[in-house]
């Protein structure tokens, strides 16, 4: 029940084996990372891998299951020609041929622009330029064939900005400091990022792009140096010649050391020869995962074509093996249990999917006895009430859990002892019975928000009160809509510095509680991240009753 994912991969069968070994349940995707197209380019690089080992792997991947395979590759990377882009070209076909024979699986590329990152042979390299790095992106869209492959590739504008912060010396903290002031937050995220914030707080600053962007002298201190990383400057430009000549060196993990300083810092050769008597155990491992790889690959090949050996389950031809039925799931004592929960401060900025997941975490910690769905994609039984928007805190969150045995007496401290700061159990009640699930139960929802002392709403809460509609303009999937909101306003009163409000839930006419506070306040939305607002409840309202989910209990 615990889905193991696995970063980018060596392009190799072992790697292979090591993924189904961690995935007997879901075969979603693998990620290989053979980072340039052409041997010459991966040698410069010292990636140790060849064509055959990806397309190895390639296959044998397919062929056990997996339906979708990403390919990770960097353009501008030292010494590149339009050679080595025809290379990633030429390679991503015959991935791509490899997924169609195999029943048209799929087949992502993603392209991003290198970036000569500190304590690396290429410290004192220069980024490709944007231009140039532009012109390459469009080089492999015009010549990528997009049959059977999904292309993405990184903002090369972005990795401009990624290597100005990562080789900056003290001057870029104002750079940094100005973009912010410019309004530069959560730039990772394609669509807040805006390179022109940058430029202009690059100009302000009295700094070009291009130099901080263009090659170091050697000999001359670099700004990461005041860092001991351990690896010695004099190794790292010993690589840096042999990269130019392509020349690979071996993996220290299974050859021969290569003195790059890591021993200087203090692991004695104890130390060394520990750290090599368990890789050995793990090669030993490495080479049975690799074996079943290889050799289960061609069988499957061989019975597919309906020759060679075929054991039973193999067969292809005559009649189908009937299915066996699973014996059934154990059944379960049915208990159930409802939680109230609190979300601080702290947690506001952490989106709903994170808190689901910080809960199933926890209630595995704790080793809460709590049911799984059935299936290729077991599910622990949580069902969670209304999300709660970004930025918002609240006292009174739900989520029912389906438990396999009895309630645990203790749940309250148990899950309390494990879950992160921010959130917290307030309550937690049995269910007896049948119960509405909570997001179709729950239908009005109410906040508090402190204001500022100098905002004063009296008037415009009465006006908003008095009037019998309240249109609001929407941005939806479908495009602009008018929306009248009135009906969706239970309460709204202001005094004391608070103004509460309670809102219907649910309903395509439901207020938000930020676009409500828009209108009153007439703020932009970066001013109103600064209030403070609490949901207070969640309620069922029913026949003229206003019940918590609690209560209706
Ligand atoms: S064995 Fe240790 S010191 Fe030698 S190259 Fe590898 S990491 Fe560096």
């Amino acid at each position: 029940r615990v889905a193991i994912s696995l970063p980018s991969l060596r392009p190799d069968a072992f790697s292979v084996g090591l993924a189904e070994a961690v995935s007997r349940v879901r075969k979603s995707g693998l990620t290989f990372a053979p980072e340039a197209g052409t041997q010459r380019l991966r040698d410069v690089i010292n990636k140790n891998v060849t064509e055959d080992d990806l397309l190895g792997a390639a296959k044998i991947a397919y062929e056990k299951g997996w339906n979708l395979i990403k390919l990770y590759f960097m353009i501008g990377l030292p010494t590149e020609t339009y050679e080595d882009l025809d290379g990633i070209v030429d390679l991503v076909g015959k991935v791509a041929r490899i997924a169609r024979g195999n029943g048209g699986k799929s087949l992502n590329v993603s392209i991003s622009p290198f970036s000569p990152k500190p304590n690396t042979p290429f410290q004192w390299d220069p980024q490709d330029t944007l231009s140039s790095l532009g012109d390459k992106c469009r080089y492999l869209s015009k010549h990528i064939s997009r049959k059977s492959v999904h292309l993405r590739w990184r903002d090369p504008e972005v990795t401009g900005i990624e290597t100005l912060l990562a080789r900056g010396d003290r001057r870029i903290g104002r750079v940094l400091y100005r973009a912010w002031e410019k309004g530069a937050k959560f730039d990772e995220w394609s669509e807040h990022f805006n390179f022109e914030r940058w430029t202009s707080a690059l100009d302000e600053s009295g700094i070009a792009l291009e130099d901080e962007l263009g090659p170091r002298r050697i000999g001359h201190a670099l700004p990461w140096e005041i860092i001991q990383s351990g690896i010695r400057s004099d190794f790292l430009l010993r690589e840096r010649e042999k990269a130019a000549r392509a020349e690979v060196t071996p993996d220290c993990r299974t050859g021969d050391c290569s003195g790059c300083g890591i021993r200087d810092l203090g692991f004695d050769r104890k130390f060394v020869k520990e750290h090599s008597t368990a890789e050995n155990a793990e090669d030993a491992e490495k080479q049975k995962i690799r074996e079943r790889s290889t050799t289960s690959a061609p069988s499957a090949v061989k019975s597919a074509a309906g020759g060679g050996d075929t054991s039973p389950t193999e067969s292809r031809y005559g009649r189908r093996q009937k299915k066996r039925r699973s014996a059934p799931a154990p059944s379960m004592a049915g208990t159930k249990v409802r939680l109230q929960y609190a979300k601080e401060a702290q947690m506001r900025f952490i989106g709903h999917l994170d808190v689901t997941r910080a809960f199933e975490r926890t209630i595995r910690q704790a080793r809460i006895p709590i049911a799984y769905s059935q299936g290729f994609h077991p599910h622990p039984k949580a069902s969670f009430g209304p999300p709660l928007a970004l930025g918002i805190e609240s006292l009174a969150e739900y989520v029912d859990l389906q438990l396999s045995e009895p309630y645990p007496w203790d749940i309250v401290a148990s899950l309390n002892s494990i879950l992160p700061p921010g959130l917290r159990i307030v309550d937690a009640k049995p269910i007896f019975g049948k119960t509405l699930a909570l997001n179709a139960a729950i239908n009005a929802a109410a906040y508090d928000v402190s204001l500022p002392p100098e905002v004063e709403l009296t008037k415009a809460v009465e006006s908003l009160l008095a009037a019998s509609s309240v249109i609001l303009r929407r941005t939806t999937k479908q495009g602009i809509k008018d929306v009248d909101i009135r009906p969706g306003i239970r309460e709204l009163r202001s005094g004391s510095g608070v103004l509460s409000m309670t809102l219907t839930l649910g309903q395509q006419t439901s207020p938000r509680p930020m676009e409500l506070l828009k209108h009153l306040l007439g703020w932009p939305s970066d001013r109103m991240c600064a209030l403070k607002i609490t949901r207070t409840g969640l309620y069922i309202e029913r026949n003229g009753r206003k019940l918590s989910p609690m209560q209706v209990l």
